[in-house]
């Protein structure tokens, strides 16, 4: 089985003025497009190995379908995390609920993850999951794709910030990007995948 590059929600220039569509054309067809194809190489080259036996590249593999898979599945999460601003920012009383417990207030969780989001090392993601083995919600400043994760948390929000992800639009200014993007995201898409991982 391949995997292929999914298609966006919406129109490139549809997250305008917050993020220009020829940034995420790039971003979108190209950067995830590699992933994509990063993925899939590993997967056959797995196959090749078991094939023939010969398992002495193996560390080099994992290492790739770490990063590939993880920057294929996290950028899919993205794409669905935004919508063109002020059409789906509602959040829900469920998640509210459970933002209350875990942080006191949305206001501080979202400098929380605003915080996170700026401040992770080079390249990488602000992430808001669901952890049902430690039974909250827990921000996560991600490196690179795969780094700095929490076996089993399942993603709700989440944020590239890799500088692919903004610099075409702002430079070196990382929080204008981070600040602006809250403007854009998808609360309903959120609060079905919260919805979704509560009931599993
Ligand atoms: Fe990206």
């Amino acid at each position: 089985m391949k995997y292929e590059l999914p298609k966006l929600p919406y129109n490139y220039n549809a997250l305008e003025p917050y993020i220009s569509g020829e940034l995420l054309k790039i971003h979108h067809d190209k950067h995830h497009q590699a992933y994509v194809d990063g993925l899939n190489k590993a997967l056959d080259k797995f196959e090749e190995m078991r094939a023939n036996g010969d398992y002495s590249l193996i560390k080099h593999w994992e290492r790739e379908i770490a990063f590939n898979g993880s920057g294929h599945i996290l950028h899919t999460l993205y794409w669905d995390n935004m919508a063109p601003a002020g059409t789906k920012n509602g959040i829900s009383k469920e998640l509210k609920d459970q933002i209350k417990k875990d942080f006191k207030s949305v206001d501080i969780l979202k400098a929380q993850f605003i915080a996170a989001a700026v401040a992770v090392e080079a390249s990488g993601w602000a992430i808001l999951g669901w952890s049902p083995e430690l039974d909250r919600l827990v921000t996560l400043q991600c490196e690179k794709h795969q780094n700095l994760s929490v076996w089993g948390v399942v993603p709700i929000l989440i944020l590239d910030v890799w500088e692919h992800a903004y610099y075409l639009d702002y430079q070196n200014k990382r929080a204008d990007y981070v600040n602006a993007w809250w403007n854009i995201v998808n609360f309903e898409e959120v609060n079905s995948r919260f919805e979704s991982v509560m009931k599993r």
